[in-house]
This record gives C-alpha cells, sequence and structure tokens, in this order.
C-alpha cells in the first residue's frame, strides 16, 4: 500500500484526499498499474473512507498474468522439498502474526476480532493441508500391465491460475485456493474483493517473507474490468470463484466458453431443521450463533429455522432470550454482531423488515434503531427475528446476507424436508434431533452439499472438501480437500517399455495386452 493523492473521483466521495491507496501486488512488489480508477474502502464501524483501491485495467492484468507466466517455469521445477518448506514457513508466519491480520479483517470488513481470528484459523487449516501437497500429487504406478510394459500417472501443475474472492471472508476464501494452488506448483493471481482488498496484499507480502520467489503469488484489485480481463486471458488455465450466484454463474459460464477450469461457489440460504426431540437450548444457541455471527454475512449462516409447530413458540422464545443479550457494535471493543459491509447492503437489508410485516410476517425483534456500541454512523443493523415468514415471501426467497433470521412453521420432518430440498440454493443444512433415524434420513434425503447433525454450520474440515449443490456451486469442484488438489493439478498417463530383447516387432493392430 503506498500513499497517493489520485485526481479520480468515485461516485459519492468528493474528498479525494491524501488518503493510502491499497495498489496492485505483481511480481512481488507494489503496482499502481496504468489505471487511475479506484473505489473507496470503507471502515463499515465508523461509516468512512479510510482508503482507496486501485482498480485494474485489462493491461495491468495482463501484465499480472504475463509475470505469473514468468515464474511459473522455475517454480514447476522447484523440489517438493522446497515447496513444502515454503508452505511449513508460511504457517509458521501466518500463525505468529495472525492478529495483524485479525485487525485488517476488522477495520475493512468490520466483524469482531474473535470471529476474524476464527477465519483466519480457519484459512490455516488450509495451509496446514498445503503443507501435505506430496500425499496428494503423487501418481500411481501399475508394474508390467503387459509383458514389459509399465504405466503411470503423475500429477502436473495447471499453469497460471485465477481466483476471484467475495467480501465477507477477505482472508479464509483466497486461503481456501492459493496455498493449495502453489503448492502443487502453479502460479497465481488473485483478485479479492474490492470492498476490503488489503488482507490479499497482506498474505501476499507474508507469502514473500516465507520465501516464495517473486511473480509466483500476484494480486490485482478491481472490479468485473479485472475480472473478465481475468477469465478472457488466454494464459490464465483455472479460475476459483466465491461470490453470489447470478455472479457465480456468468464466472462459470464465461471461463468455460474460454476453455478454463472453473469452480465458481455461489450464494446460499441455510435452513435448520428443528424436530420437537432436539434439545431446545441447544437449538437456540446454534441459530443465535449461526444466524449473527458475522452479521450474517457468511455463506453458511442459518437464515431459516425451520419449526416444527409444537416446539415452534417455545423455540421463538429461547431465541428470542438469547437475542437480548446480543451487544451490537465496533468489533474492536469486545461486542458480539458488528456492522455490515456497506451503507447501501444495510439499507437493503434493513428493507426486509418492512416486506416481513407487508407479507404478514410477525416481526418478533426488529434490528432497526436498536442502541449500539459505537460510532453513530457505523453500518449498523441489529439482530433481527421474524417469524411465521410464508414461503412466498421474498424475505424467505432472497439471500439477505444480514442479520436477519426467519422462522418457518412446519407440520412436521416431511413438509420441512420439502422445503429445504424445493430451494434453490444447496450450500449448507443443518437438523437438529435426538432421533438417529431421523437424522439418518435427513442426511441421505435432503439435497444440499454441506449437512449438520445438531452442528449448525457444516464447514467440513481442510482434509475434507467444501461446496454446496444446486445453485450454490457451478461446476464439479469443490474448494480445498482432495478436490483442491485435482483442481489444480492435471493427470498425466505415462505407458513405458524399456527395450526388452523379446519386443515384439511389427504390428498394426490395436495395443493389446500380451
Ligand atoms: P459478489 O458476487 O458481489 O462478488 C464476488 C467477486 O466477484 C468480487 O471479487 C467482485 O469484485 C466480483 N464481481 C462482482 N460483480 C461482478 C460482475 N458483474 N462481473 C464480474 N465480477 C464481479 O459477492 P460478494 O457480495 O462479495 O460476497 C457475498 C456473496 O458470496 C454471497 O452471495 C455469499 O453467499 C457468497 N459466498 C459464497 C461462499 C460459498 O462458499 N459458497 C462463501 C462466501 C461467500
Amino acid at each position: 500500500m503506498t500513499e497517493t493523492s489520485t485526481t479520480t473521483a468515485d461516485a459519492g466521495e468528493a474528498t479525494r484526499s491524501q488518503l493510502a491507496t491499497v495498489e496492485h501486488w505483481i511480481g512481488g512488489a507494489s503496482v499502481s498499474g496504468e489505471s487511475d480508477r479506484t473505489g473507496p474502502v470503507y471502515n463499515p464501524a465508523l461509516g468512512t473512507v479510510q482508503k482507496h483501491v486501485r482498480f485494474a485495467s485489462v493491461a495491468d492484468v495482463d501484465l499480472a498474468v504475463k509475470t505469473a507466466e514468468a515464474a511459473f517455469a522455475s517454480w514447476r521445477d522447484t523440489s517438493i522439498a522446497k515447496r513444502q518448506q515454503i508452505m511449513f514457513a508460511f504457517r509458521e508466519l501466518l500463525n505468529a502474526r495472525s492478529p495483524e491480520l485479525a485487525a485488517i479483517l476488522t477495520s475493512e470488513h468490520g466483524k469482531v476480532l474473535g470471529d476474524a481470528a476464527g477465519e483466519i484459523a480457519r484459512g490455516l487449516e488450509v495451509v496446514e493441508l498445503a503443507c501435505a501437497m506430496p500425499g496428494y500429487t503423487k501418481g500411481e504406478y501399475s508394474e508390467n500391465v503387459s509383458t514389459g510394459i509399465d504405466v503411470y500417472t503423475v500429477r502436473q501443475p495447471l499453469g497460471v491460475v485465477g481466483i476471484i474472492s467475495p467480501f465477507n471472508f477477505p482472508a479464509m476464501v483466497p486461503l481456501w485456493f492459493f496455498p493449495i494452488a502453489i503448492a502443487s506448483g502453479n502460479t497465481v493471481v488473485l483478485k479479492p474483493s474490492e470492498k476490503d482488498p488489503s488482507a490479499a496484499i497482506w498474505l501476499a507480502k507474508l507469502m514473500q517473507e516465507a520465501g516464495l520467489p517473486d511473480g509466483v503469488f500476484n494480486v490485482v484489485h478491481g472490479d468485473k474490468v479485472a475480472v473478465d480481463a481475468l477469465l478472457e486471458h488466454p494464459t490464465v488455465r483455472a479460475i476459483s470463484f466465491v461470490g453470489s450466484t447470478p455472479i457465480a454463474k456468468y464466472i462459470y459460464e464465461t471461463a468455460s466458453a474460454n476453455g478454463k477450469r472453473v469452480q465458481a461457489l455461489g450464494g446460499a440460504k441455510n435452513h435448520m431443521l428443528v424436530l420437537p426431540d432436539a434439545d431446545l437450548d441447544l437449538a437456540a444457541d446454534a441459530a443465535v450463533n449461526a444466524g449473527f455471527g458475522s452479521a450474517g454475512e457468511r455463506c453458511m449462516a442459518v437464515s431459516v429455522v425451520l419449526a416444527v409447530d409444537s416446539v415452534a413458540d417455545a423455540l421463538v422464545a429461547k431465541v428470542r432470550e438469547r437475542m437480548s443479550g446480543l451487544k451490537t457494535g465496533d468489533g474492536t471493543r469486545g461486542t458480539d454482531m458488528g456492522p455490515l459491509i456497506t451503507r447501501e447492503h444495510r439499507d437493503k437489508v434493513a428493507g426486509y423488515v418492512d416486506v416481513a410485516l407487508e407479507d404478514g410476517a410477525d416481526v418478533v425483534v426488529d434490528g432497526r434503531g436498536i442502541e449500539i456500541d459505537g460510532d453513530p454512523d457505523g453500518f449498523w443493523l441489529g439482530p433481527t427475528l421474524v417469524d411465521k415468514v410464508p414461503t412466498s415471501s421474498a424475505v424467505y426467497r432472497d439471500e439477505i446476507f444480514g442479520p436477519v433470521l426467519s422462522v418457518v412453521r412446519v407440520d412436521g420432518y416431511e413438509e420441512g424436508l420439502g422445503i429445504i430440498n424445493a430451494s434453490r440454493y444447496g450450500n449448507g443444512t443443518a437438523i437438529f434431533t435426538n432421533d438417529g433415524g431421523a437424522a439418518r434420513r435427513f442426511q441421505r434425503e435432503v439435497t444440499v452439499g454441506m449437512v449438520g447433525i445438531n452442528v449448525p454450520i457444516p464447514v467440513p474440515v481442510a482434509y475434507h472438501s467444501f461446496g454446496g449443490w444446486k445453485d450454490s456451486l457451478f461446476g464439479t469442484s469443490k474448494s480445498y480437500g482432495p478436490h483442491g488438489f485435482e483442481f489444480y493439478t492435471q493427470e498425466k498417463a505415462i505407458t513405458s517399455r524399456w527395450l526388452d530383447p523379446s519386443h515384439g516387432g511389427i504390428n498394426l493392430g490395436f495395443p493389446q495386452h500380451e
């Protein structure tokens, strides 16, 4: 990041100033590039612009890709042992300096410090997995498949891969991808969210400190211009994307049409089904934690509780009681829940309270105008609980991505399962029950990619893979775990025969085993 004063004006930002500009990171150095376009980076807890971020042009992206391409030749030839050592060094540095990164996350995203630390911890898991790269990328060997002939496979890196990440996990989502891509021998161009871009730069610098050669990991900032340049660049071999469903679909279609491998993780609307035999205190804790953690700006947030009629009143009362103890405010002050990412997003989310009222739902807790521990100009919305939400309402249908928890009442398991399976999204879901048979049926029958049984946010550990079904994932490859290594490597099968006096001479028939 450099101190610059630029002359470009962003809509609504009259006070272009001496604020810092977050620059690209290309070839191991801060690069401004040729573009004058920038965007504002807010401190959402203060409601003010704290920095600007450079928006790359097509030429800036081309420079990053060409730099990554040039670095690929020697990086793919760097020994596995050396690549592993760098990942181990990065793991140590990230672990030791995570409070620095957490402070950046809280400052630009708004999530509370404890939650920022959790995000980093889950990203660190993937770095640890990347250290185990040799076990995932080694090939297989069959001796003497035909007389004197052996067949074996090797997994080789793809080349330059592009990663495009969302605002809500500015550290964890890049960490889902780049450690595995790089450990596997690829070089990377990352385009983080323009709303909170500094974490990506911090991570890239830390990789350099860990010993990564310059040019292996590059970061370009920007908007659709930068994304499209990556999607269309002939040198980019694969795209990993995480973000909203319409953009994920666009990325999948465009990158596929340009001949790239694509994994595109989209949006979500996660349901939690609470059966009458569930432990209602556990379920209420889970609903509050998973509904309001990170102000509901998580792709695995629980946004709908499906409560079976016979326990719905009791469950809603328990959730409400727990909500009354939540402190909303500045994430550096020991609060439970921080602000939303922008003023526009906060206003949009708050607008769903009116939609709920118009659609006949009960607004049990209204988070608008609550008392906060922080600056009044921050992008605040308190935890909001809406009961008896009809499934026809936009409150139920839309991914709100904020601290609005809906309760939909159902008459039993079948109705609850039917609602979940009818949803266009299939990222995460959970069932709360003490009936093992019901839980087993649920895990078999539900059309969702990640399922929790008495666990509200079932994000798989790093050595399994993360991804949803339906409109929550485009492409066949999930992120990290075994899928991650498969995605970033291509298999080559070699059939070999070393000269033997008994070789068979001329035979134009299709090769058969002898
Ligand atoms: P977003 O789709 O607006 O942006 C994601 C990325 O795409 C950003 O880097 C952004 O700059 C870029 N982008 C935005 N509009 C674009 C366009 N028109 N053309 C090309 N690129 C564009 O998502 P967001 O608001 O940053 O993140 C929140 C969304 O991400 C939610 O829908 C959430 O569910 C989803 N998400 C999903 C997962 C998952 O694992 N499935 C994880 C985290 C977030």
